[in-house]
């Protein structure tokens, strides 16, 4: 019997009771099919070659910062502003920051600060899930 989490993306099922399609997505209900995923998922907008192409953080990582969101987004909640597309790194960054905004030196930066801060964030919760914090 191998428990929600000590599911392993790509091995196991979707962690979704009567789900059956392949994990793909780690989320904090374990690993995740794509459809069941993505209400777990906060869409960071990016652009290629005029094209939308989001890629996600997890919706844990910017709920405590919805507060800053909504005032830097005319008091949208997290979950219309990912509705509507989500936010550009540049934007997620200055809620998780809690600053109005976030000016980066060069477009780049925004986006490799965020990965970075969501990364650090990921390891924190390993490390309280096996136990290892302070
Ligand atoms: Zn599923």
């Amino acid at each position: 019997m191998i428990s929600d989490a000590c599911r392993e993306v790509g091995k196991y099922a979707c962690s979704r009771y009567g789900c059956h399609a392949v994990s793909a997505i780690l989320t904090e209900m374990g690993g995740m099919c794509v459809e069941h995923a993505s209400p777990l998922l906060f869409p960071i907008q990016e652009f290629i070659y005029g094209s939308y192409r989001p890629w996600f953080v997890a919706w844990e990582f910017m709920r405590p910062h919805e507060e800053q969101a909504r005032r830097n987004h005319g008091q949208q909640t997290l979950a219309r502003l990912a509705e509507r597309g989500g936010l550009s790194a540049g934007e997620a960054l200055a809620a998780v920051l809690g600053r109005s905004q976030y000016e980066p030196r060069e477009p780049a930066d925004a986006k490799e600060e965020l990965l970075r801060m969501f990364n650090a964030w990921k390891l924190s919760k390993a490390a309280v899930v096996a136990g290892v914090e302070g």
